[in-house]
């Protein structure tokens, strides 16, 4: 976008992103570079889009911090034509980068409140990523027609992962989730050939709490 008046802005969280070895990834570079954040956040936030915060989006939500969904693609290690589930599509901020990687073709999102949804999906249509999927529903139960995924991540916390999730992430994929309730820790669950899986910690994160789903919990 020649007249992207927040180019530079965004140029500059990315370098300093690099920096601080948040946006380890070429790719995951080229995709914050790519996604104009500032569209994604109410009028009254624009001017801060491009500081490394999470932004109120409506709906008592919440949009992560850059370098939170930077990490997040880093360690999900995405590669073009991988297809990948999102649970909490909120404002679609991190489907859209999610998308410049993979292809927005290979983007599944599932949001439970019906109208960030429907804004998110709109959003998406006119920013050119008409091609991610998002549907309204209760994440925790995955998107069973569409599976299974490569990879699987969540933008809301759950105290447990739901097995649902799991068992929709093909052999050799990966799962991401912040796990916890008030203290919760981003996990990394690799679910290996055979079907058993294995687990990295990588820190302690903050998000909203997933909005409770029923079902056996992993
Ligand atoms: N990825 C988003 C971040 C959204 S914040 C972005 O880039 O804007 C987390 C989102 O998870 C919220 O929109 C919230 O409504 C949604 N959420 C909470 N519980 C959920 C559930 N059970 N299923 C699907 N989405 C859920």
């Amino acid at each position: 976008m020649a007249d992207d008046p927040y180019r530079s802005q965004r140029e500059r969280l990315v370098e300093r992103l690099q920096r601080e070895g948040r946006c380890a990834h070429d790719r995951t570079a080229a995709a914050m570079r790519a996604v104009p954040r500032h569209e994604f956040v109410p009028e009254d936030q624009r001017s801060s889009a491009y500081d490394d915060r999470p932004l109120p989006i409506g709906q008592g939500q919440t949009i992560s911090a850059p370098h939170m969904v930077a990490m997040m693609l880093d360690l999900l290690d995405l590669e073009v034509g991988e297809r990948v589930l999102e649970i909490g599509t909120g404002c679609g901020y991190h489907a859209a980068v999610t998308a410049e990687v993979v292809g927005p073709e290979h983007v599944y999102s599932v949001e439970v409140v019906p109208e960030l949804a429907r804004e998110a999906q709109d959003r998406l249509r006119s920013l050119g990523y008409a091609d991610v999927s998002v549907r309204v529903g209760d994440g925790s139960a995955g998107w069973a027609e569409q599976a299974p995924f490569d990879a699987v991540y969540l933008t809301c916390a759950t105290e447990s992962i739901p097995s649902t999730l799991i068992e929709q992430v093909r052999p050799g994929g990966r799962l991401l989730a912040p796990v916890g309730d008030r203290v919760q820790e981003l996990v990394l669950v690799r679910v290996n050939a055979d079907g058993s899986t294995s687990r990295e910690r990588h820190g302690g994160v903050r998000f909203v709490p997933m909005r409770d789903g029923s079902g056996p919990r992993h």
